[in-house]
């Protein structure tokens, strides 16, 4: 019988480790003392601090081995939203994230932090303050919310402190910060080609936007706080900035930071979501003749036009959360992080 190494207390696997926010996880974990091992299906940076395992969660096999002698799992893989394949999502995000909870249970795994997403509650309608007692999207705004929503409900079921497994799922928005690949390029990239022009809506609309520490230092206090009879097990939990702002602020700051400019003129919500409907029934129609994907989508009108903040009070009361980084010195780093994109003049 295969003989299992004693589970150190600071020992965990990052399964995603090698990604935006699994990277500042890492380096965040390595300072707090803990042993680490990064498990990612590519090798995403170079330190001889920790120990990688390239594999694939969706195989047992690949992870058992990253898995053994670890106390915490922190499970932050998954294909980027922009990626568009609806089996991706499926097999990663949801049965991928059933064969984790099974390695870990088999590796004798005590905890499992999940990253979920503000977003499995977002149906393109306004929400402000939104509690974590609101319901799953009945029609997530696109698929791979879809399989977010399940991966968080198996997460948070599996949670048994009889059987000494204790999962928690936290959920980030809009998380920002150096070496982003997704926000800031193509932010660049869409002011480089005019798209940054338009402005959608008032201008009005809060949102959060969530500096990567302030993730990363939620889900290390979620696996530091997870133990048998804390409030913790089997609940999801926003972690924000706490400082919702508008929109269009904050990609103005970000925008006039880079040395680009700032949306000029404003389009009513109303007109622009119309707009966006139009053009994805326009594809609709020409799909048998040719095959296109819109950047403009009634839901990435939605995302930068209405309000979606969330309340990290439970966050603060179960766990002691408060933000490490204010929004305008995250702001101020990651714009500072970025001298290559920056527009020259
Ligand atoms: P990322 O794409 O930078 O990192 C994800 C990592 O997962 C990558 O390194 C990728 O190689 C790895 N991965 C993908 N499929 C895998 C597989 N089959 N096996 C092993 N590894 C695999 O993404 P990110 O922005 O760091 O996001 C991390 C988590 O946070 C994700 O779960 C995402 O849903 C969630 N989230 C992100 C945001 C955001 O604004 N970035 C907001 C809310 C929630």
């Amino acid at each position: 019988m295969a003989t299992r190494s004693r589970p150190s207390s600071k020992k965990c696997t990052v399964i995603g480790g090698s990604g935006f926010l699994g990277q500042h996880m890492v380096e965040r974990l390595l300072e707090r003392g803990y042993i680490v091992n990064v498990f990612d299906i590519r090798k995403g940076f170079e330190s001889e601090k920790v120990q990688f395992f390239l594999g694939d969660l969706c195989k047992k096999q690949d992870l058992l081995p990253a898995l053994e002698g670890v106390t915490v799992v922190f499970h932050c893989a998954s294909p980027p939203p922009s990626s568009d394949n609806k089996q991706l999502f499926y097999n990663v995000n949801y049965t991928g994230t059933q064969t984790v909870i099974q390695a870990c249970k088999e590796a004798g795994v005590q905890k499992l932090v999940l990253t979920s997403s503000a977003s499995v509650v977002f149906e393109g309608t306004d929400i402000k303050n939104g509690q974590e007692d609101l319901p799953y999207a009945k029609k997530p705004i696109d698929y791979y919310t879809e399989t977010k929503i399940l991966q968080e409900k198996d997460v948070l079921k599996a949670n048994s402190p009889d059987d000494n497994f204790l999962t928690v799922a936290i959920r980030p928005h809009g998380i920002f910060g150096p070496r982003d690949p997704q926000l800031v390029p193509i932010l660049v990239e869409a002011a480089k080609s005019g798209k940054m022009k338009f402005m959608i809506g008032n201008g009005k609309n809060l949102v959060d936007f969530t500096y990567v520490d302030n993730v990363v230092h939620g889900h290390i206090l979620a696996a530091e706080h997870l133990q048998k009879d804390s409030p913790l097990c089997g609940k999801a939990y926003h972690i924000t900035n706490d400082e919702p702002v508008p929109f269009w602020t904050f990609m103005t700051e970000m925008l006039e930071g880079l040395n680009y400019d700032a949306p000029k003129y404003s389009i009513p919500y109303w007109l622009a979501y119309y707009l966006a409907c139009l053009v994805s029934l326009l594809v609709l129609l020409l799909k048998p003749l040719i095959t296109l994907k819109p950047t403009f989508t009634p839901m990435r009108v939605a995302l930068a036009g209405t309000f979606h903040y969330y309340s990290c009070e439970q966050a603060k009361r179960d766990m002691g959360y408060k933000p490490v980084c204010s929004l305008e010195e995250g702001i101020r780093r990651t714009v500072q992080s970025y001298p290559h994109l920056r527009r020259d003049g």
